[in-house]
């Protein structure tokens, strides 16, 4: 199962999320199931405005790497402002699991480090977890 968490903190967050999940589409990269859309406080100290927060479900034959690239991709096709962390932004894309892998590069964390310790992750996860049962 390919699990990717998805955020946005500027502008109408449904129209990220509508434009990123058609940019996946048409690099072979279907959304499968997606959890309701929640609402969460700013997160780690630096952005200022509330997020909107969910997590898809991916199908594709795509490495990880492969995977990441496009997501950034997708996140630069909405205007992603890359030059601080944590901070606002537009579109967030993260690979939360990606079947069993387990790396640690620079460039890439599976499963993602801080997935079990967010409650903007959890609990659209949760509800996934439930729409897929
Ligand atoms: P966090 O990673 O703590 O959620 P963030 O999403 O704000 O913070 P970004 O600025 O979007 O951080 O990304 C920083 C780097 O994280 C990216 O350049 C990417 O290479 C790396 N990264 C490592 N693991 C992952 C992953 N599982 N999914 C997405 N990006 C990852
Ligand atoms: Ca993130
Ligand atoms: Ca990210």
């Amino acid at each position: 199962m390919i699990l990717i968490a998805v955020g946005s903190s500027i502008g109408s967050a449904q129209n990220h999320f509508a434009a990123a999940e058609e940019f996946l589409q048409k690099q072979g990269i279907m959304v499968v199931q997606k959890s309701d859309n929640f609402m969460f406080p700013p997160w780690g100290g630096i952005a200022k405005n509330e997020f909107t927060n969910a997590v898809w479900q991916l199908k594709t034959d795509k490495s990880p790497d492969a995977l990441l690239a496009q997501l950034q991709a997708a996140e630069d096709a909405s205007g992603r402002d890359r030059s601080t962390r944590w901070g606002d932004r537009t579109l967030d894309l993260d690979i939360l699991i990606y079947n069993d892998e387990k790396i640690e590069t620079a460039d890439l964390k599976l499963p993602h480090p801080g997935m079990l310790k967010r409650d903007f992750v959890l609990i659209p996860l949760l509800d996934l977890l439930q729409k897929l049962a």
